[in-house]
């Protein structure tokens, strides 16, 4: 039995057990737990940066971004090619609809593709956090999606990982995770069991869907 207590800026304190690991959440009782935490091996000291600070920077060395934002959730490295397409870390084949952000849907389906299709192998290939961020989501979502991550960013920037093999996923809500860190393995759930193997890679601003692309190839939002 593993205990872990970490630093969640804006919440209440949370306690969450997945079996093996009692983990804590807190940012009101951070003092308190300091102490109570050190005794025990896994404790990780709490900071005062925001989301994402410490593990970015540590991120930056092990994975310069050229100033693109964060790193490819499939390669592990910044920026994304649309070619070759088909090959690991590039757009997936058109088979069953194109993997575009934006693309045009086969028919029964909304009318535009929210996310960008990165092609990997089903059921091998880690998938990785875009950058450090909080885990918001993490689960069966049904649907679409099927097994889903969502990792939240400062000034309201989402990204979300769709598709994972089930029962894959890595990491739970309100936990912390650093750049490249590996969050589940690339599947086929939801609506994926037909097209060639990817993940829906999804990034939001406010809530409003921006091309993965663009995302990946630029500075993250400000
Ligand atoms: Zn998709």
């Amino acid at each position: 039995m593993a205990f872990v207590v970490s630093h969640f800026p804006d919440g209440e304190p949370i306690l969450c057990s997945d079996g093996d690991t009692i983990r804590i959440y807190t940012s009101a009782l951070a003092d308190w737990l300091f102490v109570l935490g050190s005794m025990f091996s896994e404790y990780r000291p709490r900071d005062n940066a925001q989301d994402g600070e410490l593990a970015g920077a540590a991120g930056a060395a092990a994975n310069p971004t050229d100033g693109r934002c964060g790193v490819n959730p499939v390669t592990g490295n910044p920026g994304f090619t649309r070619d070759p397409v088909g090959q690991p870390g590039h757009l997936r084949a058109p088979i069953l609809g194109e993997g575009q952000w934006g693309a045009r849907r086969p028919r029964n389906h909304p009318p535009r593709h929210t996310g960008l299709d990165i092609a990997g192998e089903l059921n091998v290939t880690p998938i990785r956090s875009n950058r450090a961020g909080t885990v918001t989501y993490a689960g069966n979502a049904g649907g679409n999606g099927g097994y889903i991550v969502a990792i939240d960013y400062p000034n309201n920037v989402r990204t979300q990982y769709m598709h994972l093999q089930a029962d894959s996923i890595l990491v739970a809500t309100y936990q912390r995770v650093t750049q490249g860190q590996q969050i589940g393995t690339l599947g086929n759930t939801g609506n994926a069991g037909g097209t060639p193997p990817h993940v829906h890679f999804a990034v939001s601003v406010a809530n409003q869907g921006v091309d993965p692309a663009t995302y990946l190839n630029s500075p993250c939002p400000q």
